[in-house]
């Protein structure tokens, strides 16, 4: 695998960070998910602007500074997919603070961050992601609304998040629903929720989530079908009472969720709102259609390389 390191494309297995990096030690840094499509005549990177725009903002939560403007990053990720002979890929940024200080009590000037992109070929993210999966809540509760990263795709809180996704598998569940600190249900450990009542779609805000993107690309398909979309304090009995239940996120897309504490959600089947929603969005993704901004990269481009 070809990574880009600090503006250089270079082989995997000669990308070297510092044992005492400040990033390694402390989960200072800053990251996204993105992905590629391949929609027949192009690749598409499906929103990758609010994506680096993202990125700016966890990383500026640091205190980071990134040295490379949009452009330069938009640039480095197209190469590195084009490099790795990808066509549809997950693509992973990530601006960590490299080595130098390990004190807590740090200047940003003091540790350069080290800025890495890789991609490859990641098809689902749950193994059962088409057909559903279960879920599980009371494993875990997400990092406190009052924190300051809370909005921040920042690696050290996904600590907490691995660790409920574990309790949940552990359980013979495939995913955790995290709550929020009041008992609200929140997210998954890298997906956002959402439930379908009577025809009507609810999902947490984002007060103890994050604003996901495939959230908001969602909302906006399923005002566009027609759905009210509704966002508030959402209680586990309404997860319970739900006709349907999905998951959303870049990883896992749009994940119908069959299952939740032992009981079946929709007789155990994929709802039909879930799989519009599912198939609009399989469609936007590949498209070019300026509501969901997409980066195209041309296959002549591709050609070339
Ligand atoms: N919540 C968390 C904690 C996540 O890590 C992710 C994945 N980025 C999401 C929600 C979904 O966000 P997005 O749709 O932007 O990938």
């Amino acid at each position: 695998m070809k990574i880009w390191m600090n503006g250089t494309l270079i082989d995997e297995e000669q990308c070297c960070i510092s044992v005492l990096s400040h990033g390694l030690h402390y989960g200072t840094s800053a990251f996204e998910g993105i992905r590629a499509y391949d929609s027949g005549s192009d690749v598409v990177i499906f929103r990758m602007m609010d994506h680096l725009a993202r990125l700016r903002r966890s990383a500026a939560a640091l205190g980071v500074s990134v040295r490379y403007s949009d452009e330069d990053l938009r640039d480095a990720i197209t190469t590195v997919v084009r490099e790795n002979g990808l066509r549809c890929a997950y693509i992973r940024p990530l601006i960590s603070i490299g080595p130098g200080s390990l004190s807590l009590n740090l200047s940003s000037a003091d540790n350069q961050p080290v800025v890495v992109i890789a991609a490859w070929d990641w098809s689902t993210y749950f193994s059962a992601d088409n057909q559903g999966i279960s879920l599980i809540t009371g494993v875990g509760r997400r990092v406190s609304s009052q924190a300051q990263l809370r909005q921040a795709k920042v690696s050290g809180a996904y600590a907490n998040a691995y660790v409920a996704s574990a309790a949940a598998r552990e359980k013979g569940a495939d995913e955790a629903l995290l709550l929020d600190e009041s008992g609200f249900l929140a997210e998954a450990s890298a997906a956002n929720i959402f439930l379908v009542k009577n025809g009507i779609l609810m999902t947490p805000t984002c007060r103890a989530a994050l604003a996901g993107i495939t959230r908001d690309t969602i909302m906006t398909l399923a005002n566009h079908l027609g759905y009210d979309v509704q966002e508030g304090d959402l209680t586990v009995k309404s997860l319970h009472e739900a006709d349907e239940v999905f998951l959303t996120g870049t990883a896992c897309q749009v994940t119908p969720v069959t299952n939740v504490d032992g009981r079946t959600v929709n007789g155990g089947n994929v709802g039909d709102v879930t799989r519009q929603l599912q198939c609009s969005y399989l469609k936007a993704v590949r498209s070019s259609s300026s509501f969901v901004s997409n980066v195209c990269v041309g296959t002549d481009s591709f050609r070339a390389a």
